[in-house]
């Protein structure tokens, strides 16, 4: 009994425990479905709002005057009535992934199968930074490929240009787009949980990656990197600035490889279609 007062306390240990607290419940799937569905849909707004909000704070308010100094496009401000719109669209977006989210970790607290794991000494520490860089590699492949088939002539203007709408993008802009895009990325991300072993914890720790730099990146603030392989947020800026160039989320490394990275002395615009522009010049921007 003296192990029953100490509680579980592993990792594993209290996902066990809460597991079979709820199996045994009746009714118990559609109330641990919206009790995961609310944790996961609040989480990702108040990551969303935490680093947006301050992000539109010092910049687009206290620093508006200053913009020559700060913004990747300082003459061009996305009007308020367009910024509002990104706003309340991310903000449905990111209630969606939520609900995608809550109702995958429903299916795994029911014993779905996945080949997460709990314990992080599982498979060792080597395997764990491992796998960490392959989800990596593999979500920000997605998110490319994805994308970039979303700027092929049909797929732009049947739902991609939403997202496109926003030429001098801001914080808010971050998931503005069409819901059967941000479906997409979810569901490619997830797949990877159902081939290699993955350590839970980390990840949940990629998404939260993902996301805050996403935000970074549309900030339309101009930063540069400390972070060996994130490219400036100039990178993604500029695919919305010259529109089909620069498709990559986090990494450069696929723009490179298939020729899309934007290149100087060619011209890009929205119904220049292909990634390449238009032109001779073989050089590429470096970000
Ligand atoms: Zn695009
Ligand atoms: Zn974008």
């Amino acid at each position: 009994m003296g192990r029953m007062s100490q509680g579980p306390w592993t990792w594993a240990e209290q996902w066990a425990a809460w597991q079979a607290a709820v199996a045994s419940e009746p009714g118990g799937l559609f109330a641990q479905w919206i009790v995961l569905v609310a944790i996961s849909v609040v989480a990702g707004l108040v990551i969303f709002f935490a680093t947006a909000l301050p992000l539109h704070y010092i910049y687009y308010v206290r620093r508006r005057e200053d913009a020559a100094r700060w913004k990747c496009q300082p003459k061009r401000f996305l009007p308020d009535r367009l910024n509002r719109e990104a706003m309340r669209l991310s903000t449905v977006n990111m209630t969606i992934g939520g609900v995608m989210s809550g109702t995958f970790i429903t299916y795994v607290a029911r014993g779905g199968w996945t080949r997460l794991y709990f314990d992080w000494s599982e498979y060792g520490l080597a395997y764990l930074l491992l796998s960490a860089a392959l989800a990596f590699f593999w979500s920000d492949g997605w998110a490319y490929y994805i994308h970039r088939a979303s700027h092929i002539r049909w797929a732009y203007k049947a739902y991609h240009r939403i997202h496109h709408r926003y030429v001098a993008t801001t914080p808010w802009v971050t998931v503005a787009l069409h819901p059967v895009e941000l479906a997409m990325q979810v569901v490619a991300n997830y797949a990877l949980l159902f081939i290699i072993p993955i350590y839970a914890p980390m990840f949940a720790i990629m998404l939260v990656y993902v996301l805050v730099y996403n935000i970074i990146d549309h900030s339309g603030v101009k930063f540069t990197s400390r972070i060996p392989w994130q490219p400036s947020s100039m990178f993604h800026d500029d695919h919305h600035r010259h529109f089909h160039c620069n498709f990559g989320q986090h990494l450069t490394f696929w723009d490179r490889v298939h020729g899309t990275l934007r290149r100087v002395d060619r011209r890009y615009g929205e119904t220049v279609f292909g990634g390449r522009g238009d032109g001779e010049g073989d050089e590429f921007v470096r970000y």
